[in-house]
């Protein structure tokens, strides 16, 4: 089988996918499965798919694209959204995630166009600092929102431990459920979405006792590789291992540990430092920086990734076992995931 390549059990993604839904749902919380870190592959997002899926999320819209052309039935969520290209979102996603006003009224002028009704949910901005309306400006944007015919808004969102590493605990989840409650009976509406983050939510949900209006969250990496994400903790019951990266054995020898020579800088422009464990068994093998981080990887046990070029990878092998034709299979964390699935020379494999 082709080498370096990305083992997908769509077994297990489904299991997880499956597991994560149920344990939400008992709760009246849905879950909407985030395919941008498989941009959107439609044979891993038809295992994340269950028979309450109602919705399909993703960042990029040629992702979006991808999945329709690959008959995923689904409605599709716009997680970032794109005033360059209004109308093409109005054209692929049923849904977007709006911050700017002037990105809204220009999907609604583009909604009206072809005599559709886009809807909206309005991000707010709860204080890790990426996307968000600050609260202090949601009223006057909802009140100019609700006058735009072709447009709907059907929700509000928030997103946090994405970029300030802010944890959704007990209070921000309280303060943006009561954000909700005061929307509706300022407005005298109904929000249909009240969408509370992503993978990250999930000590919150286990700890807390009040959900509140909180009903729906936005789950990629939890689905995927079966952890939350403020620890990478395992989630009971859920496989952390539905994707493995294969990679081909090219040179097992005893070298010594240390480099011979004067010492100036790697391919990467690092002073490379050196620990000195002797002579030992030194593997390479055929995967490199251009294919993954090499510290995404984990490798099985007593081998150690010691550093990794373009396209050789170092690793101390311990067990003294492992000959040259021989692969090697490692754990990835999500930036391997998004790495090996965006590289054109990692080969995809299925397992059903
Ligand atoms: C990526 C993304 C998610 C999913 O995050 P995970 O940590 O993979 O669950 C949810 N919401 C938004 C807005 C995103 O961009």
């Amino acid at each position: 089988m082709p080498s370096p390549r990305l083992e997908i059990n769509l077994k297990k993604i489904n299991e997880n996918s499956t597991a994560l839904s149920q344990l939400y749902n008992k709760r009246g919380i849905q879950i909407i499965p985030v395919s941008k870190a498989v941009l959107g592959n439609p044979r891993i997002v038809q295992a994340m798919i269950q028979a309450d899926t109602r919705y399909i999320a993703d960042s990029r819209l040629e992702n979006i694209q991808r999945m329709k052309d690959g008959g995923i039935k689904s409605k599709f969520v716009l997680l970032r959204s794109c005033p360059g290209a209004a109308e093409l979102t109005v054209k692929l996603a049923d849904i977007s995630l709006n911050t700017e006003i002037q990105t809204v009224r220009k999907l609604s002028r583009c909604a009206a166009k072809v005599n559709k009704i886009h809807q909206v949910i309005l991000m707010v901005e709860m204080g890790d600092l990426r996307e968000g309306i600050m609260p202090t400006d949601l009223f006057d944007f909802i009140d100019e929102t609700l006058t735009m015919d072709h447009l709907e808004l059907i929700g509000i969102g928030c997103n946090l431990a994405c970029y300030g590493g802010v944890k959704p605990n007990k209070k921000k989840m309280h303060c943006f459920s009561e954000l909700s409650t005061k929307i509706e009976r300022q407005f005298k509406i109904q929000l249909q979405i009240v969408s509370a983050g992503n993978s990250a939510n999930y000590d919150w949900f286990r700890q807390t006792q009040q959900i509140g209006k909180i009903n729906n969250l936005r789950l990629g990496e939890s689905i995927l590789l079966g952890r939350e994400t403020l620890k990478r903790k395992p989630i009971p019951n859920l496989h952390t291992d539905a994707f493995k990266l294969v990679a081909e054995v090219i040179e097992s020898k005893r070298k010594p540990s240390i480099p011979d020579g004067e010492i100036s800088q790697d391919a990467f422009g690092n002073l490379p430092v050196f620990k000195d464990r002797g002579d030992h068994q030194r593997l390479i093998v055929a995967l490199g920086r251009q294919d993954v981080p090499p510290s995404s990887l984990n490798p099985q046990d007593r081998l150690e990734l010691l550093g990794a070029s373009s396209d050789h990878l170092i690793i101390d092998d311990k067990t003294e076992s492992i000959d040259v034709g021989d692969e090697i299979s490692f754990e990835i964390n999500y930036g391997g995931l998004l790495a090996a699935m965006t590289s054109p020379y990692v080969y995809k494999h299925y397992i059903a």
